[in-house]
């Protein structure tokens, strides 16, 4: 079988590639996370193709439901499969059972958030969304010192996160808010955290989140901690 990740539009329909509406007109059946959402967007293009709905809570079913057919697509809700969503898993299954894969370059939220905020692209580390719990959020947050990260967060979710961040890095750190990309209300604010947490009191839309790199610790520092500690140690 020959399966296509095809990215569609985060926000702007005309985001779309020449070569993803080829694709989509030529396979037998689009997989997709929501095929109501898929339908609007394949209407928009003129394209009418039979639909498969691959969701989070179906992908796991992939290897049954996709059985038969010879050329598949698969579209997430917006941009990238395979970012945040659920054609990572799929991707481990067409490894998994020799299908063809091919991946069309495209849209996706993370890499015009990171352009667009200023800070260091040259390293960076992708988080996506943290884990909801805060002790996991941290331990995430702290194996990226020395990169610029960046995150997905839902709106309702922004506020306790910026809050999170601004414990952890301080109010003085680096953020750039990039919110509804490629919509028309897009809105990229850069300034400290502590201050994105004046300028988002109501946060609605989609954001990436991303934030300047914290400094990466000394070698020479650690040393000193872990000679500190054995010195406490071996005092009993
Ligand atoms: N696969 C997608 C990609 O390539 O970016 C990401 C899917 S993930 C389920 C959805 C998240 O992406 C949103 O919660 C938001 O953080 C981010 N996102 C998607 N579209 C966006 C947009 N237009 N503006 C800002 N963030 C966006």
């Amino acid at each position: 079988m020959r399966l296509s990740l095809v990215p569609t539009p985060i926000g702007n329909l005309e985001d779309i590639t020449l070569r993803a509406l080829r694709v989509l007109r030529e396979v037998e059946v689009v997989a997709c996370e929501d095929t109501r959402r898929t339908g609007i967007l394949l209407k928009h293009f003129g394209i009418s193709k039979p639909m498969l709905r691959l969701d989070q809570h179906t992908v796991g079913q992939a290897r049954r439901l996709l059985e038969g057919y010879e050329w598949v697509a698969y579209v997430t809700d917006a941009g990238t499969p395979g970012i945040s969503d659920p054609g990572a898993e799929l991707v481990a299954l067409a490894l998994k059972e020799g299908w063809q894969l091919e991946v069309l370059p495209g849209p996706t939220a993370l890499i015009p958030a990171l352009v667009a905020s200023g800070l260091p692209t040259a390293r960076f580390a992708f988080e996506g969304f943290l884990p909801q719990k805060r002790s996991e959020r941290r331990a995430r947050l702290a194996q990226v010192a020395g990169r610029t990260v960046v995150l997905y967060e839902a709106p309702h979710r922004l506020r306790e996160t910026l809050q999170d961040l601004l414990q952890i890095y301080g109010p003085e750190h680096p953020v750039a808010v990039a919110r509804e990309l490629s919509k028309l209300h897009e809105e990229i604010w850069r300034g400290r955290l502590a201050d994105a947490l004046e300028h988002f009191k109501e946060p609605r839309g989609e954001f990436v989140l991303v934030l300047g790199p914290k400094a990466e610790p000394t070698a020479g520092l650690e040393q000193e901690a872990e000679a500190v500690l054995e010195h406490l140690k071996a005092q009993g």
